[in-house]
């Protein structure tokens, strides 16, 4: 069946039961734009009905509403207003931000240009304030872009902060390298932002985790991330981020990331590879679960997208629980 269900600790599984109190449940899926998916991805093996968007738009919004997370964060967006009147109708406010020069544009039959867009769940979050960036590469804009929000708990009063992105896509050392620079001036935007406020960082960030770009956010000395899908298998002590060792503390990291976030077949053959993340302040949030992915039989041979999964990537989501500052205010 197409239920999935929430990973405690790897032991039992929990379907979707909305999280309690000032816990924290977040929705990372870059849901592959209509236009890009219907017209320039060359997805081979997906019969062309199942791109159609009055097939996958219900998709879409079942696999996002039966998680019942508090925050969504999503990438390729190009049907905001359809997301927004629905998710609306659910309680999520949403805010979007197209890319500059989105590809979508120049496509025929395109629905405006892609971006990414964060949504929250009104009658438990306020927001504060947000911020949209335009990622620079060596001071110039590139087409890449990110979202940063300011969430405030109705319950408690408890603020944390929210950030996306969609990095450039496609491979080579060139590319990783300019991914490299988006991630340096993500964390800059990021950063004065969201202050020391705990921060949820997530995106398709196009880079596994071998790739620079990894080393960078994780052994950032400004933000001090994790990676929730990393880190959830470990008990609390080992968790946390180690001041002395960052090499280390990155490579056994990226060692425990899970295999693939994303699963397709094109012209030039399969990929299966992990370039999803949510980063999270290890310091000041606990990663208490996150939703295992299908497994191959599940997802079936012709992989992704499918009459099944709408997206050529998978949905990431966690289970936070905000922590109380430590002594030292940190
Ligand atoms: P990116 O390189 O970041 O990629 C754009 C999209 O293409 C992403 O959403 C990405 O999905 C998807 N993608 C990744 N790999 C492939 C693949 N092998 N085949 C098909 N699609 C893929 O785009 P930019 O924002 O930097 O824009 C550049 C692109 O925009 C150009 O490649 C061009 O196609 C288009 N463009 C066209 C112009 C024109 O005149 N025709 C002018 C300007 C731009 P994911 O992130 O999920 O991998
Ligand atoms: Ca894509």
């Amino acid at each position: 069946d197409g239920l999935r269900c929430l990973q405690l600790n790897s032991v039992s599984r929990v379907c979707s039961a909305p999280v309690e109190g000032d816990d924290i449940r977040l929705l990372q899926w870059n849901i592959l734009s209509q236009t890009l998916g219907q017209h320039n991805d060359g997805f081979v093996r997906c019969p062309e009905e199942a791109l159609t968007w009055e097939h996958r738009k219900y998709l879409i919004v079942q696999e996002i509403l039966q998680n019942q997370p508090d925050v969504i964060c999503l990438q390729e967006v190009d049907h905001f207003k359809f997301l927004q009147t629905v998710l609306g109708s659910q309680n999520y406010a949403g805010i979007f931000f197209p890319k500059p020069d989105s590809p979508c544009l120049y496509i025929e039959q395109n629905n405006g240009p892609d971006g990414c867009a964060i949504f929250y769940k009104r009658d438990k979050l306020q927001l504060q304030g947000y911020d949209t960036r335009i990622l620079e590469v060596w001071r110039v804009q590139s087409n890449q872009v990110a979202i940063a929000a300011r969430l405030r708990m109705r319950s408690s009063g408890r603020e944390f902060c929210v950030a996306t992105t969609h990095l450039k896509a496609r491979h080579g050392a060139l590319l990783a390298k300019l991914r490299n620079e988006q991630g340096r001036d993500l964390i800059r935007f990021v950063k004065q932002f969201a202050g020391d406020t705990p921060l949820l960082l997530c995106g398709d960030f196009n880079a596994e985790p071998v790739e620079p770009i990894y080393a960078t956010i994780l052994g950032c000395d400004l933000l001090r991330l994790g990676s929730a899908y990393a880190d959830v298998k470990l008990e609390r002590e080992e968790v946390l981020h180690p001041s002395e060792d960052v090499v280390e503390f990155v490579s056994k990291s990226m060692k425990r990331e899970p295999p693939y976030t994303t699963w397709k077949i094109r012209e030039e053959g399969e990929e299966c590879h992990t370039i999803d993340y949510v980063f999270y302040t290890p310091d000041r949030l606990k990663i208490k679960n996150c939703l295992d992915f299908p497994v191959g039989e599940q997802i079936g041979k012709n992989r992704t997208p499918s009459f099944q999964y709408p997206s050529d990537h998978f949905s990431l989501v966690c289970d936070f629980e905000l922590l109380p500052p430590t002594e030292n205010g940190k």
